[in-house]
């Protein structure tokens, strides 16, 4: 018997994730077209990506810098890419050339490395900063408290521009269970610009399990996997 990829209907599921996205954005009291779809394809093949992207997709997420770099070269233009993975320092000046935003920033020398990228090249990088919401220690991300220190400091290193802030809920099956954290993140950010003046225009929070809590409570940048490009190969 010959190995097949298994069939996956991209554009229904698209459809599928949108009709969430508007369901949960009613509940709110939000209008659907301010919240921003994130389709997250680490490990997904290029040609998947395109079928995304003809599903009216816009914004393409990818974990790892090098499977970016070789997969965007493959699907051409037509997107904006974020990273969404944790970003080690030696890879940000790649990060940097690859990338129209990066979402994982939780450290001063990652903005400055990602900078002095983008300062060469004549652009300024989105960046939003992650926060650790959960309080596990195995969580990447800046604890809650210290945000504002890293906003001010990031906000002050050329080529890069905090335009928002990003969290990973808790994993648990059961959505309501991160909600407190995406509560947290949305309390957050009305303080942060209350304090500083910068405009939070971006919380990236919320996943294929999540999301629809997540945009209740603020989020206007979601972020999905599994639910557009089914279970991942493990
Ligand atoms: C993989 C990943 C996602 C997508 O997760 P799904 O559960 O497949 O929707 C979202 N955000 C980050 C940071 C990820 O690593």
């Amino acid at each position: 018997m010959s190995k097949s990829v298994e069939p996956i209907d991209i554009a229904g599921n698209v459809a599928r994730v949108r009709d969430g996205i508007a369901r949960a954005a009613d509940r709110a009291g939000r209008r659907p077209e301010e919240i921003k779809l994130v389709a997250v394809s680490k490990l997904v093949g290029a040609e998947r990506v395109r079928e995304a992207l003809a599903a009216g997709v816009t914004e393409i997420g990818e974990n790892y810098v090098q499977e970016a770099a070789a997969k965007r070269s493959e699907v051409g233009e037509g997107a904006r890419w974020h990273l969404v993975g944790h970003l080690q320092r030696n890879k940000a000046g790649s990060a940097a050339a690859i990338f129209d935003m990066i979402q994982t920033v939780d450290r001063v020398r990652i903005a400055e490395a990602i900078g002095r990228r983008t300062e060469a090249d004549g652009r300024t990088m989105e960046v939003l900063l992650q926060v650790n919401t959960s309080g596990e220690e195995s969580k990447f991300g800046v604890r809650p408290e210290e945000v504002e220190g890293l906003l001010e400091a990031v906000n002050a290193v050329r080529g890069v521009r905090v335009e928002g802030l990003m969290t990973i809920g808790a994993w648990d099956p059961d959505p309501e269970r991160a909600r407190p954290e995406f509560r947290l993140l949305a309390d957050l950010a009305r303080r942060l610009e209350d304090r500083t003046g910068v405009e939070i225009k971006w919380l990236s929070m919320g996943m294929s399990h999540d999301f629809e809590a997540a945009i209740e409570e603020g989020a206007n940048l979601v972020r999905i996997g599994t639910g557009i490009f089914g279970p991942r190969p493990r």
